[in-house]
């Protein structure tokens, strides 16, 4: 029998098939990489950069990088934690997460990468941004200043549900998600709560009414144990 395929990754052997990524390769062996827009059950789009990985000298990102046997791959590195902390914060402050009373605390993945990271504080001057919050719908509503543009409910809607409900829309700092209905609120739109684009929010931007405090603060996952421990979530 031939020897499986492996890469290392921070030393360690971490075997794979051909065909999967770093991410999917070093998963499979339970070992996290940090990340925010991959999702196991989505094709990667490599745009957070959190899951960036060093090989040979050069930065790309694990979830999109196909492995490859005798690869030497370094993650978990003090430069590489503190440059995913520098990621964790810029989001911080370019959005409005304000963990104490928000009703993803203990179950956002935002958050709970903070933790990870050892996160202390922001870091930068917090840009406070104006975005329309969508309360229109019976049943779930958009805060789209918590939002990360990590795309994960566009592919949830698009590939799942097969709704077609969001998109990304605009430019730099006025990047914001858009809903495809006639009015552009998500009253006129397909969504359901129960839609896999609103389950897969990794923050506390698509949320379902009367449920944000069904389970209590400090009981939550992420509340339980670091983001690591979760790797069924994400
Ligand atoms: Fe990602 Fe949530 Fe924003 Fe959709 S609403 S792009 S899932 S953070």
């Amino acid at each position: 029998m031939s020897e499986p395929l492996t890469f290392t990754l921070d030393g360690q052997a971490i075997p794979f098939t051909p065909g999967q990524t770093v991410m999917q390769a070093a998963t499979a062996a339970g070992v996290y990489i940090p990340h925010l827009c991959h999702h196991v059950d989505f094709d990667p789009i490599g745009s957070c950069k959190v899951c960036s990985v060093r090989v040979k000298g050069r930065l790309m990102t694990s979830c999109t990088l196909p492995a490859n046997a005798g690869m030497v791959v370094e993650s978990e590195t003090p430069e590489l934690q503190a440059d995913r902390k520098r990621l964790i914060q810029m989001l911080f402050v370019e959005g409005n997460h304000h963990c104490p009373f928000c009703e993803r605390s203990g179950n956002c993945h935002l958050q709970a990468l903070g933790y990870h990271l050892g996160m202390q504080d922001t870091h930068f001057v917090h840009e406070y941004p104006h975005h329309a919050v969508d309360a229109s719908h019976s049943d779930v509503w958009l805060d789209r200043s918590r939002c990360v543009l990590c795309e994960l409910c566009v592919r949830a809607s698009r590939e799942v549900d097969g709704k077609n409900v969001f998109a990304i829309g605009g430019r730099g700092l006025k990047t914001e998600l858009l809903v495809n209905s006639p009015s552009g609120l998500l009253k006129d739109s397909d969504i359901a709560a129960t839609d896999r684009a609103m389950s897969i929010c990794p923050v506390g931007a698509l949320m379902p009414k009367r449920q944000g405090f069904i389970i209590p603060i400090g009981q939550r996952p992420y509340d339980q144990a670091d983001i690591a421990q979760h790797p069924e979530d994400t």
